[in-house]
């Protein structure tokens, strides 16, 4: 016998000894593991702690449930159980496990494997004092430690069984709260999984809003650009917007200032307005005064003219040039007229010795004198200016609608050309009566325009060459060789003349002029290249249509200017024998003295009121017709020569003035339209 071993075992160990072994029905193990898998969930949800615990008491339970006391004592069975119950109640479970392990083993277990050190509730056999070995003798005493023994059993087993009752009503409230935490956990589950899927859509929709937000903050940055622009733009507009509002407020004093100087203004010009009406019927009045005045002066002007003559004839006396011999004194007298030296000269005497009848006598007879009376005789002192004053008074009788010619007639070098165009170098006082007249025709026609007459000018420059026409105005190709010009008439059934391919200029004013004239002499100077002093030999025709207009009182006036230097008067030497340039010559000659012939016969015709006026015999006379006869006023100026050796020529011009100043053309009429 070993003396460490329990003397419960070893009182088991007596018993299976007497007992025969009997083989287990069921094994406790397995109906241990039947009920440990019941509540699946708690194994499976509870820490391993606990498990382990409750693996501990089941195995405890199912030692109680299936009790497999072995009838050791005499107590009947169900007494025996209850006692069994008991003890295990009181023992608790250490030593029922040890009891079950016995059992199922059925064979003496060490009890110290078993139990575990501090955790022995049961007392030891023999309370500390192990009772010592009774004698194999002493079976009452031996049969009493039994009995004592059996009663601690007893008390441990109810131990046990208060024990293994408690932890069954432990294992309830634990498969209770099991169940109540499984329920829990599938709800939990369940709200993990809806949880879960509320992160996924709120992760997706983080995922969403976030994009959102990057875009956001792109269209932030954007729009804060933006901002910050807009910003600029307000802060430069409320700049503007102050200057303009200074402006506006500057604008708006000076808008007062002025309505106040606008009203006082007004005030001024209602009184002005009183004042002008007042001054505008006096005016009316005083125009409609002076228009009756101008019409008078224009009646009395006229009267004026015809008094002096329709015709009448300036005698003109060239000076001595430098280099000519000086004429012998006599050869020409200016006589004074009836009031004396004091009236302008109207005579001219010229001696002339006859040489024929001074051989023949032997002895030089007394020079012949022949005397002269014009309308105006100028001496060779006498100014351009001087000659002007006397037709500045004719040429306005153009303005007022009276057509007027004025001839420059006289041998070659006698001074026409000087007298009608001016002198060489551009002098103003050698101006000639061209350039004078028409400076004088566009004052007064300014003075006029103050009466409400407009007055407008064209001028044309034609040359009458060998009965051919050739305009001196010509430019361009056309220049210096002027091309055939034809007279015809302006229109069907037209009185008024035109020349073909001749420019006819507006003038208005001075320097227009001039060019014309400087143009004019271009083209005879090319001319005279090819013929020589072909201008001497042709006539030089200048004219200028003048117009005038009162709207006001639809009055019109028009009438022709014609200051006409005409060719040489010289006649060919009949005794000069005639070479092909004297046929040239006289062929010329004759055609110029053929149409000076004519001009006299038209001038005699019309003084003489023939009706055949002879206009066509000379390409001159045709040109001029409508400056000739009728209500037209005419002056010729006859030059003369101061030289010895012209004074056959001089004596011809003179003889030919004299005739053209016996001629009255009948009383003029203005060419009112
Ligand atoms: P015409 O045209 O009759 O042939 P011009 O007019 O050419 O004659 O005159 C011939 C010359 O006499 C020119 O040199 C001109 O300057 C000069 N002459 C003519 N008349 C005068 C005058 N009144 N005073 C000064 N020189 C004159
Ligand atoms: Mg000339």
């Amino acid at each position: 016998n070993d003396p460490s071993r329990s003397p419960l075992l070893e009182v088991k160990g007596n018993i299976e000894l007497k007992r025969p072994r009997i083989k287990a029905p069921s094994r406790l193990p397995l109906s241990g593991s039947r009920l440990k898998r019941r509540p699946d969930q708690m194994e499976d949800g509870l820490e391993p702690e606990k498990k382990r615990t409750r693996g501990l008491g089941a195995t405890t339970k199912i030692t109680t449930s299936h009790p497999r006391v072995p009838s050791l004592t005499t107590v009947p069975q169900t007494q025996g159980q209850t006692t069994a119950q008991k003890v295990s109640k009181k023992t608790g479970p250490r030593c029922s496990t040890a009891i079950a392990t016995g059992l199922k083993n059925q064979k003496p277990v060490p009890a110290v494997p078993v139990q575990k050190p501090g955790t022995s509730a049961v007392p030891p056999m023999a309370g500390g004092k192990k009772p010592s070995k009774r004698p194999a003798w002493d079976l009452k005493g031996q049969l009493c430690d039994l009995n004592a023994e059996l009663k601690r059993c007893r008390e441990r087993t109810q131990t046990l069984d208060q024990e293994n009752q408690q932890l069954q009503d432990q294992l309830r409230d634990a498969q209770q709260q099991a169940k109540a935490l499984g329920t829990e956990r599938r709800t939990l589950e369940g709200h993990l999984a809806k949880v879960q899927a509320q992160a996924e859509q709120s992760q997706q929709e983080l995922k969403n809003l976030r994009a959102c937000v990057l875009e956001l903050e792109e269209r932030l940055s954007t729009q804060e650009g933006l901002v910050q622009e807009l910003q600029k733009k307000q802060v430069e507009l409320q700049e503007e917007r102050r200057g303009l509002t200074s402006q506006l407020e500057e604008k708006e004093r000076r808008l007062q200032t002025s309505e106040v100087a606008l009203s006082s203004s007004r005030a001024e010009v209602a009184s002005l307005w009183q004042e002008t009406a007042a001054q505008a019927a006096l005016l009316a009045e005083r125009e409609e005064r002076l228009h009756g005045l101008e019409m008078e002066r224009r009646r009395l002007h006229n009267q004026l003219q015809e008094l002096k003559g329709n015709i009448r004839v300036f005698c003109r006396v060239r000076p001595v040039l430098p280099g000519e011999p000086t004429p012998p004194p006599g050869l020409l007298l200016f006589p004074s007229g009836p009031g004396g030296p004091s009236d302008p000269p109207t005579r001219l005497s010229l001696s002339r010795s006859d040489e024929r009848r001074g051989t023949l006598s032997g002895a030089l007879a007394p020079p012949t004198r022949h005397d002269f009376s014009f309308d105006r005789v100028f001496p060779p002192g006498s100014g351009q200016d001087e000659v002007f004053e006397e037709i500045a008074m004719l040429v306005q009788s153009a303005l007022d609608g009276y057509p007027v010619c004025i001839f420059a007639y006289g041998q070659t070098g006698s001074g026409k050309t000087f007298t009608m165009e001016g002198g060489p170098g551009g002098d103003p006082q050698l101006e000639g009566l061209i350039p004078r007249a028409l400076r004088h025709l566009f004052s007064v026609a300014q003075e006029l325009s103050g009466q409400g007459w407009t007055y407008s000018f064209v001028a044309s420059y034609v040359e009458i060459y060998n009965e051919t026409v050739r305009d001196l105005l010509a430019t361009g190709t056309r220049k210096g060789q002027g091309g055939e010009c034809e007279i015809r008439r302006a229109g069907p059934g037209s009185e008024e003349l035109t020349v073909t391919n001749a420019r006819y200029v507006p003038v208005s004013c001075e320097k227009e002029v001039e060019a014309l004239l400087h143009l004019a002499r271009q083209n005879r100077a090319v001319a005279r290249t090819a013929q020589n002093e072909r201008s001497s030999r042709s006539h030089s025709v200048f004219q200028l249509q003048i117009s005038g207009e009162h709207s006001s009182r639809g009055l019109q006036c028009g009438a022709s200017l014609s200051l006409v230097d005409l060719a040489g008067s010289e006649r060919l030497d009949p005794g000069l024998a005639l070479g092909p340039g004297e046929r040239e010559r006289l062929r010329e000659t004759q055609a110029i003295n053929s149409s000076l012939s004519t001009l006299g016969l038209v001038i005699m015709a019309l003084s003489n009121k023939e009706s055949h006026v002879p206009y066509r015999n000379s390409k001159l006379t045709y040109l001029l017709q409508n400056s000739l006869g009728g209500s037209a006023k005419m002056l010729m100026f006859v030059n003369i020569s101061p030289l010895e050796e012209n004074v056959s020529e001089s004596l011809n011009s003179l003889r030919f003035a004299s005739k053209v100043n016996q001629c009255v053309i009948g009383t003029a009429q203005a060419n009112r339209k």
